[in-house]
C-alpha cells in the first residue's frame, strides 16, 4: 500500500511539512485572519501525536529582494504556539547553519518553523540545490499547501525528489484532492457545474474539460453575455468578449454533441450604469437595450437554475452569477448559493471553488452547509482544467 499520513510510522522521524501560512498581517504584524494556520493544525498534530518532530516551511507575501521584516514568519510564532499548546521554535533562515542545528536538535513532539522560503529567489525558481538543502533537514517530506500545488517551486515539488519513499500529502491536500476527484471522476449523476464570474477568457479550458464530465452546465455572470451574443442575442452594453464568440459557439456545439445540457440565462437584471444605485429592471437576456448592461441573472433564470441544482447529486460551483459585491445585483448569486446548500442537505455532494464563489458562500454564511469549500483558488482551477499539478505529481509519481 502507498504510504500516507494515516499509515506511516512517524516514530522518531523528522517531518518537513510545506504549509500555506501566507496569512494577512496588519501594521503591527498581527494576524488578521488565521484560517490557514487553523487548517494546518490537524496535520501537524497527527505527526506529533505519532511520535514525530515537525519542521514547517512556508512563504508569506511577495518579498522582492531577500529578507524583509514585514514578511517574516517569526510574527506567526505566538499564534502557532498557542494553537499547538507548545513553544514553537523558530529559525531565522530557512537553510544554513542555524536551521540545520535546530532541526538536528529537534526532539519528538517539538516543532520548528523556518523563515520565509521566498527570501530566496531559488524557491520560486524551483532550484534543485536549494530544495536539497531543505530536504536535508528531515527524514520525511509532506506537502499540505494546496494553494501552491500548481507551482513547481523548490518546496512544493522539487524537494520531493529527495524522498522517493517518504513523501506524502497532509490532510488539507488530501481532502482537497479527494473532493475534486469526487466531482470529476467519481461523481454521482446528475453531475452539474455552475460557472460564473466576469469573463469567458480564463475559463474556456475549464468549460471544455467539464463538458466531458457533467450532465448540465449552468452559465451565469458576465460570461453569459458572450454566449448570448453567440446565439444572436442583443446584449446592450453588457460585458462581452467578441473575440470569444466563436469559442462560445464551439463549446455549445460540443455540449450538444456530448448530450450535455447547457443552461444559458433567459433573463437578466439590467442597469443603466455599473453602480449599485443605478436604475434597474428585469429584461429578456437577449433583448438588452443599448445603454443598459446585464449585472445579474433574472428571476426566471434563478428559478430554472434552482430546479436543476436541487435535482442534482454532484455540484461544482465556480464564479458568481452577477456583480454580487453590489447588493442590488446579488440576488442570483444568493439564490444559487442557497440552492446548493439545499441540495447538499438532501444528500448531494457540493464543491465550491475559486475566490469569488468562496467569498459568496461565506457572505451568505453557508460554508458549513456545503460539502467542501476549496482553499486553493488557482490550483483548484488548474486541476478542473484537467492540468497536472506539479505539487501533486511530485508526490504521486
Ligand atoms: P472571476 O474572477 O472571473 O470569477 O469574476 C468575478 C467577478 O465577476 C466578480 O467581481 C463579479 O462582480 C464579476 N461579475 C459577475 N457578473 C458580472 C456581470 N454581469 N458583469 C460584470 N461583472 C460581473
Amino acid at each position: 500500500m502507498k504510504k500516507n499520513i494515516d499509515n506511516y510510522d512517524f516514530t522518531g522521524k523528522k517531518v518537513i511539512i510545506r504549509v500555506d501560512f501566507n496569512v494577512p498581517l496588519n501594521d503591527q504584524f498581527e494576524i488578521t485572519d488565521d484560517t490557514r494556520i487553523r487548517a494546518a493544525i490537524p496535520t501537524i498534530k497527527k505527526v506529533l501525536d505519532e511520535g514525530g518532530a515537525v519542521i514547517l516551511m512556508s512563504h508569506l507575501g511577495r518579498p522582492k529582494e531577500g529578507p524583509e521584516n514585514k514578511f517574516s514568519l517569526k510574527h506567526l510564532v505566538p499564534n502557532l504556539s498557542e494553537k499547538l499548546g507548545i513553544e514553537v521554535q523558530f529559525a531565522d533562515d530557512c537553510i544554513g547553519k542555524q536551521a540545520t542545528e535546530k532541526a538536528a536538535a529537534l526532539k519528538p513532539g517539538q516543532v520548528l518553523l523556518l523563515e520565509n522560503l521566498r527570501f530566496y529567489k531559488e524557491e520560486t525558481k524551483g532550484d534543485e540545490a536549494f530544495a536539497k538543502k531543505l530536504g536535508d533537514l528531515a527524514d520525511v517530506y509532506m506537502n499540505d499547501a494546496f494553494g501552491t500545488a500548481h507551482r513547481a517551486h523548490a518546496s512544493t515539488a522539487i524537494i520531493a525528489r529527495f524522498f522517493p519513499n517518504d513523501k506524502m500529502f497532509g490532510y488539507i491536500m488530501g481532502n482537497e484532492l479527494a473532493s475534486i476527484n469526487k466531482v470529476l471522476s467519481e461523481g454521482k449523476k446528475p453531475i452539474i457545474a455552475i460557472l460564473g464570474g466576469a469573463k469567458v477568457s480564463g475559463k474556456i479550458e475549464i468549460i471544455n474539460n467539464l463538458l466531458n464530465k457533467v450532465d448540465h452546465l449552468l452559465i451565469g455572470g458576465g460570461m453569459m453575455f458572450t454566449f448570448i451574443k453567440a446565439l444572436g442575442g442583443k446584449v446592450g452594453n453588457s460585458l462581452v468578449e467578441d473575440d470569444l464568440i466563436e469559442t462560445a459557439k464551439k463549446a455549445m456545439a460540443k455540449a450538444d454533441e456530448l448530450g450535455v445540457v447547457m443552461h444559458i440565462p433567459t433573463d437578466a437584471v439590467i442597469a443603466d450604469k455599473f453602480d449599485n444605485n443605478a436604475n434597474r429592471k428585469f429584461c429578456k437576456s437577449h433583448e438588452i437595450p443599448d445603454g443598459w448592461m446585464g449585472l445579474d441573472i433574472g428571476p426566471e433564470t434563478g428559478q430554472a437554475f434552482k430546479d436543476v441544482i436541487e435535482n442534482s447529486s454532484t455540484i461544482l460551483w465556480n464564479g458568481p452569477m452577477g456583480v454580487f459585491e453590489m447588493d442590488n445585483f446579488a440576488s442570483g448569486t444568493c439564490e444559487v448559493a442557497h440552492a446548493i446548500a439545499n441540495a447538499t442537505s438532501k444528500g448531494a455532494f457540493s464543491l465550491i471553488g475559486g475566490g469569488d464563489s468562496v467569498a459568496a458562500i461565506n457572505k451568505y454564511d453557508l460554508a458549513d452547509k456545503v460539502s467542501h469549500v476549496s482553499t486553493g483558488g488557482g490550483a483548484m482551477l488548474e486541476y478542473i482544467e484537467g492540468k497536472t499539478l506539479p505539487g501533486v505529481a511530485a508526490i504521486e509519481e
